[in-house]
C-alpha cells in the first residue's frame, strides 16, 4: 500500500482529490502551515463553503481541517467562483496556526490570491458496465472469493491435525491426576 503524502485529503465529496489537494496545499503554503496535517471535506447542503479547525486543543490544533462545499454546480458563482472556498480555507488555516477571530481579519475582508487559476473539478463519472462486462466481474469476483476460503479452510485444516495430534498425545502420556 502507498503511504498517503501529506496533507492527508479525506475526501468525500464528488470533486476530484488532486484538484482538492493542489488547492489546499496552495492555501496552506502561501499562510507558511504545516503541510502534515489531515483535512477532510464534504458536500453541504448550502451553496457556500463552511470550515472548521481545531483551535487551542493540545495536540490537535494545526492537526485537522474540515471543509464544506456545495456540491458541483451549486456553488454561487461570481466572477472568482473559488474565492469563497480560498477565504474558507484562509480563515480555517488562521485557526490550525492558533488564531481566534479576534485576531483575524473579518472573512469579507480576505484577498487571497494564491487560488487564482486554480479548479476544483467534479470527479469524472464512471463508465457504465455493459451488462457482460458487469458478469464478468462478478465470476471473477467469486472466483477469488472462493479461492480465498478454499485458502481459509486448508488452514484450519492443518491447524485441526495439529492440535487433534497433540490431543492424541497428551491422551496416550496420559493427563497427571
Ligand atoms: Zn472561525
Amino acid at each position: 500500500m502507498v503511504r498517503q503524502a501529506y496533507p492527508k485529503i479525506d475526501n468525500r465529496t464528488s470533486y476530484r482529490t488532486s484538484d482538492l489537494r493542489r488547492f489546499i496545499v496552495a492555501g496552506l503554503l502561501a499562510k507558511g502551515a504545516d503541510l502534515n496535517l489531515h483535512v477532510e471535506v464534504r458536500h453541504n447542503r448550502g451553496t457556500n463553503c463552511g470550515g472548521e479547525a481545531v483551535v487551542g486543543r493540545d495536540g490537535r490544533q494545526g492537526r485537522f481541517l474540515r471543509l464544506w462545499l456545495p456540491r458541483p454546480g451549486r456553488a454561487e458563482t461570481t466572477d472568482d467562483p473559488l474565492l469563497d472556498l480560498a477565504r474558507t480555507l484562509e480563515h480555517e488555516i488562521d485557526h490550525a496556526l492558533g488564531l481566534t477571530h479576534r485576531d483575524m481579519l473579518p472573512f469579507r475582508a480576505l484577498r487571497p490570491t494564491w487560488h487564482v487559476g486554480l479548479l476544483i473539478r467534479a470527479e469524472e463519472p464512471k463508465p457504465r458496465l455493459t451488462v457482460e462486462e458487469r458478469v464478468r466481474a462478478r465470476a471473477e469476483h467469486a472466483r477469488k472469493m472462493l479461492e480465498v476460503h478454499e485458502r481459509k479452510l486448508l488452514r484450519e485444516e492443518r491447524l485441526v491435525r495439529k492440535w487433534a495430534a497433540r490431543v492424541r498425545y497428551y491422551v496416550r502420556k496420559g493427563t497427571p491426576k
